[in-house]
């Protein structure tokens, strides 16, 4: 079952988690996995058909049974990861998962590490790189909105699209490969100004898919809102309200707030991060400096700045795009162009909500299959894009090949795809220059 027999080990781990539990399922994946069901539970059960065998452990004279579980049997290529795989569905509790993992090691396999699963799947050309996020994303699901998009992306949405851009662009490549290597050919000049034109279009589209990726990558890892505003104000007061429980210490006395507090919440399907922020103000006070500092940090990387500020108060310059609220409108009014609310009596508090769940749902605007939802995505596509330009400058056919070789690469790396093999395919079938 080790690597002697040139097949990575029997990898094996608890799919269900380790809360508390009726059933436990214990997946196991590797070309020895048959074998090791086999020693376990007699003879293999039929492919994909759930069957209940007990679990015999015969190292001793007697074999001892260890659970009585639903087996199944997963023969490669078919399965998840593409190798041989099994389930074995245990009652959940502790000592059986113990026993069955201690099992499991002694006839050879090793606990999986994070990721290993799917890690293999990928190896294998079951997923591709986007699809296996896709998969952690859908398992990190918080809300509907995230499930979709982490779903589409599972499916192959992005990786559709990825996929006809690097076939859109080795096309051309093929076309700039046979400029560069028969310039003394008869080549039509239809064959260069295609090429450009078919440069500038991709171009064109890869860009505007940029922006619109935006709102999917906010999506995915959720917004954060800071509510930064004069010490006394409510700022605790009105991220206790949102969040429905006392997150924030309230006090009458101000500067109380000495850290950024944070809330996780739901608007309108997004999760938010709302993070109550130290009063912004002069202080002597070393500790409340301290998080006055922070206070900065959160409004420098905040999605949107709530701003909030008393009645009594002028209301404060607002910067950028973040909201204006302003609280204790018990005590005063609120004047033109802020929200006004009462944390204290819940007046205006429906409206405020609204306009966060508003801002929550433009700031994560887009389909669900965007064409990406990670930062890793986007600096890929962002250097495919910069390569591309740069081609489009380039008169010399030898640096804008070189540019768009790079383009493919940056684009394959986002699929985990970088294609060699394929670049000469195409190269060769297009052209048929027989030398
Ligand atoms: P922060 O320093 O901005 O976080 O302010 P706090 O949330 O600690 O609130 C300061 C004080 O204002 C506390 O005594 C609150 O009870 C009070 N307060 C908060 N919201 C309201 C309101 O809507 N009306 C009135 N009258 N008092 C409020």
């Amino acid at each position: 079952m080790q690597e002697s027999d040139g097949h990575p080990p029997v990898i094996f781990a608890l799919a269900s988690g380790l809360s508390r539990a009726a059933i436990a399922v214990m997946r196991l994946s590797g070309a020895g996995s048959g074998r090791i069901v086999e020693s376990l539970c007699g003879r293999l059960p039929a492919p994909r058909r759930a069957s209940l065998r007990g679990l015999w452990w015969r190292d001793g004279a007697e074999p001892v049974l260890l659970d009585r579980a639903l087996v199944l049997w997963f023969p490669g290529p078919d399965s998840y990861t593409g190798e041989d795989s099994a389930e074995l569905h245990l009652h959940a509790g502790p000592a059986v998962i113990n026993a069955v993992a201690d099992a499991l090691v002694a006839l050879g396999a090793r606990p999986a590490e994070p990721g290993e699963f799917s890690r293999r799947a990928f190896a294998h050309g079951r997923m591709d790189l986007m699809q296996a996020e896709g998969i952690a994303d859908l398992i990190d699901a918080e809300t509907e909105a995230q499930r979709r998009q982490a779903l589409a992306q599972v499916d192959g949405a992005q990786s559709r699209l990825y996929q006809q851009w690097a076939e859109r662009l080795r096309v051309l490549l093929a076309h700039q490969e046979a400029l560069i290597d028969f310039p003394d050919e008869e080549l039509p000049p239809e064959v260069e100004q295609g090429l450009v034109d078919g440069l500038r279009e991709l171009h064109a589209t890869m860009q505007a898919s940029l922006a619109e990726g935006a709102g999917a990558e906010r999506l995915r890892r959720g917004l954060v809102f800071a509510i930064v505003g004069e010490p006394n104000v409510g700022k605790s007061s009105l991220l206790n309200a949102l969040a429905g429980r006392d997150a924030a210490i309230v006090s009458a006395r101000a500067g109380t707030t000495r850290d950024a507090i944070e809330a996780r919440v739901v608007l309108g399907d997004v999760p938010v991060t709302l993070v109550d922020t130290a009063g912004l103000r002069e202080t002597d006070d070393e500790i409340e400096a301290e998080g006055v500092r922070r206070s900065l940090f959160h409004v420098k990387q905040a999605d949107c700045v709530v701003h909030v500020f008393a009645g009594d108060h002028a209301p404060p310059r607002l910067e950028g795009d973040g909201l204006l609220v302003c609280n204790k409108i018990d005590l005063h009014c609120a004047p033109e162009g802020a929200i006004g609310v009462s944390v204290l009596t819940h007046a205006g508090m429906d409206v405020l909500r609204d306009a966060l769940v508003t801002r929550a749902r433009a700031l994560t605007a887009g389909r669900a299959n965007a064409p990406f939802t990670r930062a890793r995505h986007r600096a890929a596509l962002e250097e495919t894009v910069n390569h591309i330009g740069r081609a489009l400058d380039m008169d010399w056919p030898e640096m804008r090949g070189e540019e768009m070789r790079l383009a493919m690469r940056a684009l394959g790396r986002l699929t985990g795809a970088v294609d060699v093999e394929a670049l000469l395919d195409t190269v060769f079938g297009q052209f048929c220059i027989g030398k």
